[in-house]
């Protein structure tokens, strides 16, 4: 029989973990226990989507490729997936860090000049191209960990013009970089500075002007709201959801991050994509959310960050029927670019299983930005997104912590990634 001819090869794998069978809806409860891992498997690419994923044995019966890659003792899992960053922003503030360190609340933060809004200012400041180059070194480092696909927010604008640069810029990052971007409109972020005090002006300046501009130039597939004291409560948060909805814009929240308002309710109430964070998350605000399908985005990093003792209840979530997704909350002050940094501090600090960080980092989260049914999974008549990862079993992921596990990197079946670098 002749074999037929395809682009790539990996074979030999120790472990193929494929994630199958969650193409449909995310997985949640027990279901997040089951990889559907394939021992000695191996996938072949064509045109940049995966024909097939078997036993290396039979894969190699059916098919030939002039690029073969020899995964033997390795693990091939899919790219992971970044449904939560704030990726988009100008300057730094290492600085801050450290004043946490020594004790410094954040409204004295705030009082030095600091905090989100001198991120704001330094952002208002920047050119797009500026932003891009920022945007691709961050890429770069995510793409070496493994990362395929990032959701990025704005939030650091805060006026049309600016919020729209910042979206510009994420679209120029989708086409420009090997990372795919997907846009998240967060215009309420925080009250700006034009508008302090009066944060009602504010909401309805951005459901009146901002949102029906973002919508008609089709810069963002989401909209999300940082539901919290001090920055929009649940009215507000709703009124801005509501508007994105009719404006094309899938909702999503920052929930119960920092205390338990009502962000988990909410974001059932309005059928939203995605809550996020839920540190402080009531149980009627969980129920809702499995009755509701919203998927639980939990963010490890964060209360690490903020030298918070508390996380999301992940546990809890899963067994109530919850999908649980996993991401960096990459930003101005957390500096995470790495899911697979993400996926050891869940097991730690929220004991979830190597294999449950896995879905909530790979297929929960493709479901997350609305990419299940491209990416998260290797099944056949998906995008090639792929990585090899020096070990022998996925256990190790989540086992480790602190140093990069990745081997090799294929995007749309390029290989971008080999020995830990980029190729070009
Ligand atoms: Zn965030």
């Amino acid at each position: 029989m002749m074999k037929e001819e395809v682009d790539l090869i990996v074979e030999g794998a120790n472990e193929v973990v494929t994630l199958r069978g969650g193409g449909e809806r995310p997985l949640a409860g027990d279901r997040m226990r089951d990889l559907g891992v394939i021992k000695r498997g191996a996938v072949a690419v064509r045109a940049g989507r995966l024909v097939a994923v078997e036993r290396t044995d039979d894969v190699k019966a059916r098919f030939t490729a002039d690029v073969v890659i020899e995964a033997d003792g390795k693990v091939v899992m899919p790219g992971f997936v970044d449904p939560h960053t704030h990726l988009v922003f100008a300057g730094s503030r290492e600085d801050e860090f450290e004043m946490m360190i020594e004790g410094v609340d954040y409204v004295e933060i705030l009082r030095r000049g600091g905090g989100i809004l001198r991120t704001v200012r330094e952002t208002r400041k920047a050119s797009v191209n500026e932003l891009v180059e920022a945007g691709k070194e961050v890429l770069n480092v995510m793409l070496t960990h493994g990362t395929t696909t990032v959701e990025a927010k704005s939030g650091y604008g805060l006026n049309e013009e600016d919020e729209i640069k910042c979206l510009k810029a994420m679209q120029r990052l989708n086409e420009e970089h090997f990372v795919d971007v997907t846009p998240t409109f967060l215009g309420a972020h925080v009250v700006p500075p034009e508008y302090e005090g009066r944060p009602d002006e504010y909401v309805e300046f951005i459901v009146s002007d901002v949102l029906p501009k973002v919508g008609r130039l089709k810069l963002a597939e989401f909209c999300d709201v940082f539901c919290e004291r001090g920055a929009f409560n649940v009215e507000q948060a709703r009124k801005i959801l509501l508007s994105g909805k009719q404006n094309g814009l899938l909702p999503k929240v920052h929930a119960d991050e920092l205390s338990q308002i009502g962000g988990a309710e909410l974001a059932a109430e309005v059928g939203a994509v995605s809550a996020d964070h839920l540190i402080f998350a009531s149980d009627v605000g969980i129920d809702a959310m499995a009755k509701g399908g919203v998927i639980a985005i939990t963010l490890p990093t964060t209360p690490l960050t903020l030298m918070i003792d508390r996380y999301a209840d992940a546990r809890k979530m899963i067994n109530k029927g919850v999908a649980v997704a996993l991401g960096t909350d990459f930003s101005p002050i957390c500096q995470v670019m790495s899911q697979q940094l993400v996926i050891a501090l869940a097991c730690r600090t929220m004991r979830m299983t190597p294999a449950e960080a896995i879905v909530a980092a790979t297929i929960n989260a493709a479901h997350a930005v609305r990419r299940a049914h491209e990416v998260g999974s290797l099944e056949v008549g998906k995008r090639a997104d792929f990585v090899v990862l020096d070990v022998p079993n996925y256990r190790f992921l989540g086992h480790c912590f602190g140093f990069n596990l990745v081997d090799k990197v294929v995007k749309d079946g390029e290989l971008v990634v080999n020995c830990g670098k980029l190729v070009k």
